[in-house]
């Protein structure tokens, strides 16, 4: 595991002088992914919120502690799992003192695909959940994807590896009334728990091989 981590570490360095798409301009940092190395769960965001891009970590913000509630209630430990995004720097317009987020385009989110890809083949996780479509369409490399459809079961991603797509939890805290967010809520913690039973059903499984270091 030693070298999985000083792999990442490595990774978490060069990404930080990433300039592979214009995101990097308009945002403080970029925000690598944070777990075990040894991970046998990933979850993969969309991008780093305004909280995420001043603090430089992932899933700190208001969307980070309904997901640490979520993974609570369907029994994940969120010290076990790592979490990433999709695209690493923050998106987003300058509007009077706030910056609003915005969703990166397709280009985006296909370039900044490297650190992500890296990401997986260092950690080789069991099972890897895109929280909402963005991640879902950087994991499944295809440009349309309606989680509805297809949300809380298995799914296998283009490299064979298990995968499982649900919302993201920003899209809960933007439901507008409290009724449809409990119901949204619900349904987030009915999909980590099944993730959890995916997950235990494969513990026997071996893991993908390892990147070699170049
Ligand atoms: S968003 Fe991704 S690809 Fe674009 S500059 Fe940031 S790290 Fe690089």
């Amino acid at each position: 595991m030693a070298a999985a981590s000083s792999e990442l570490k490595k990774l978490r360095t060069e990404a930080k002088s990433c300039t592979r798409c214009p995101l990097y301009r308009n945002a403080t940092q970029t925000v690598f992914g944070e777990g075990p190395a040894g991970a046998l769960l990933m979850l993969v965001g969309e991008q780093p919120g305004d909280q995420e891009d001043l603090l430089g970590h992932p899933f700190v913000g208001p969307a980070g502690r309904l997901l640490d509630k979520a993974l609570e209630e369907a029994g994940i430990d969120r010290n076990a799992v790592y979490l990433t995004n999709a695209v690493k720097h923050f998106k987003n317009e300058p509007r009077g003192k706030k910056r609003l987020h915005k969703r990166p385009d397709h280009y985006e989110t296909e370039v900044c695909r490297v650190w992500l890809d890296s990401e997986i083949q260092v950690v080789r996780p069991r099972l890897v959940v895109a929280l909402g479509v963005t991640a879902a369409q950087a994991l499944l490399r295809r440009r349309s994807v309606v989680i509805s459809r297809q949300r809380g079961r298995p799914v296998t991603l283009p490299g064979g590896g298990a995968g499982l797509l649900t919302m993201h939890p920003s899209a809960i805290l933007r439901t507008p009334d409290r009724a449809g967010r409990d119901k949204a809520f619900r349904a987030l913690v009915a999909d980590l728990t099944a993730a959890r039973a995916l997950l235990e059903s494969t513990s026997q499984r071996p893991r993908g091989r390892r990147r070699q270091p170049e």
